[in-house]
């Protein structure tokens, strides 16, 4: 076992948080108070070659394994966690689905425009009554001669609103449950396609969700992703690679809260000393980094386990619960070192408390992550 990162680790990880604080924390407090995403910054991402790195160089990524990209993850995530999870969304969950399930015409076509950043690509599963129990799906897909026939609804889609293409699922036969799902690529454009963005959002405020409606869409057959009754296996393995994601995100935005709250505690006077040298303030401190190195190391198990292809649901549920629970606890600290400082925006910690809580609701709300790591390890049934 060698704890120490390569060269080429550091490297990454150093040219990605230079990346965070010069292309992605100038502009984020007026983006977010304004709500938007700024798209421009996934061309951004992939002229230095860190929109896509976990994805093959066949397909225009960089081919690095899970603990590079996760390292990398962390370092953008330092800025901003819901700025660097719209910009990367399409190369890491989506776009892992169409590798593992598409056909090769679909994965030339799609992938290395993707990892390019010329093409947003979303990938749509959850609806109004389907979130996190995706039997519940009630978008359809009725076979029609030789093509399909489209009509549902898709609400919090990452970049919906401005999606060039749309992987989804959709129920082909509902007497099938699980096994009538299938998945579906549509471009935007085609007739009974339409997108609308999700506003109001109190956390992910520099991110993008919008929700989707399909009317009438007719698809030909070759839009169809994979096998009828697979749609939720092949997603399983995209939202897989989103756990990892969000995992190292969340630690990205612990690390920053952890930084910000050393250096404020170090400045602010209080009671003739700096608040650091309080002993409550030490109590919190110490704990922030201690379940940040917790945190770390459940984050590259799981991300190595990933890389050598070996069987890993309870460790990425590990590192995924825990993670972005340690990271609300984080933030929600931070902000109060700063005391009313830390309310506002003009402090480094307000935006990732505001963020954390999503963090624990996406790629599986951290009970989706419980249940799943007690059936695990009770090898018994707990969903339903
Ligand atoms: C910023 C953002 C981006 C997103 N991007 C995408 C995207 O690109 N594509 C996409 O398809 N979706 C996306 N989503 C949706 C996300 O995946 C869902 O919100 C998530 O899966 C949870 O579903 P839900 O919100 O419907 O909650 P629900 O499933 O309704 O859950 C509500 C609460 O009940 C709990 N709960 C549910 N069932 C159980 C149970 N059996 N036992 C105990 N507790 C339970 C949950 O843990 C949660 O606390 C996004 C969401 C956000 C916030």
């Amino acid at each position: 076992m060698d704890f120490e990162l390569t060269e080429e680790q550091r490297m990454f990880r150093d040219m990605a948080r230079k990346f965070a604080e010069q292309e992605i924390l100038p502009t984020l407090k007026e983006n977010e108070r304004q709500e938007k995403f700024d798209s421009s910054i996934i061309k951004k991402m992939a002229s230095q070659g860190l929109l896509a790195p976990h994805m093959p160089q066949e397909y225009g990524g960089l081919g690095l394994d899970y603990v590079t990209s996760a390292i990398i993850w962390e370092a953008l995530c330092w800025a901003s966690l819901a700025v660097t999870q719209a910009a990367m969304s399409g190369p890491i969950q989506p776009a892992t689905n169409l590798l593992d399930a598409g056909s090769e015409q679909q994965k030339q076509k799609y992938l290395p425009p993707v990892c390019r950043g010329d093409l947003i690509l979303s990938g749509a599963v959850v609806e109004p009554n389907a979130g996190s129990d995706s039997s519940m799906i009630e978008t359809t897909a009725v076979r029609s001669g030789n093509h399909w026939v489209i009509n549902g609804t898709k609400v919090f889609i990452t970049n919906g609103e401005i999606a060039d293409v749309v992987l989804f699922i959709a129920q082909t036969d509902k007497s099938k449950g699980l096994k009538g799902l299938a998945s579906f690529i549509v471009e935007r454009g085609t007739p009974g396609f339409s997108s609308k963005p999700q506003k109001g959002r109190i956390s992910w405020r520099g991110g993008s969700e919008g929700s989707l409606r399909f009317i009438d869409i007719e698809l030909p057959l070759e839009n169809q992703v994979g096998e009828t009754g697979r749609a939720l296996r092949d997603a399983l393995r995209g939202i897989d690679t989103a756990r990892l994601f969000l995992a190292a995100g969340a630690l990205g935005i612990a690390q920053s809260c952890l930084d910000a709250s050393i250096k404020y505690a170090k400045e602010r006077v209080q009671f003739g000393k700096p608040i650091g040298g309080h002993q409550l303030i030490q109590e919190i401190i110490a704990e922030m980094a201690t379940k940040i190195e917790a945190a770390r190391w459940l984050i590259y198990r799981a991300a190595d386990l990933k890389s050598r292809g070996i069987r890993h649901i309870k460790e990425m549920s590990y590192a995924k619960y825990f993670a972005t629970e340690t990271a609300l606890w984080i933030t929600s600290q931070a902000v109060k070192i700063h005391g009313s400082f830390g309310t506002f925006d003009d402090y480094p910690v307000g935006h990732h408390y505001q963020d954390a809580i999503t963090a624990t609701i996406l790629g599986g709300t951290t009970q989706m992550h419980q249940l799943t790591i007690g059936q695990q390890l009770l090898e018994m049934a707990a969903f339903r």
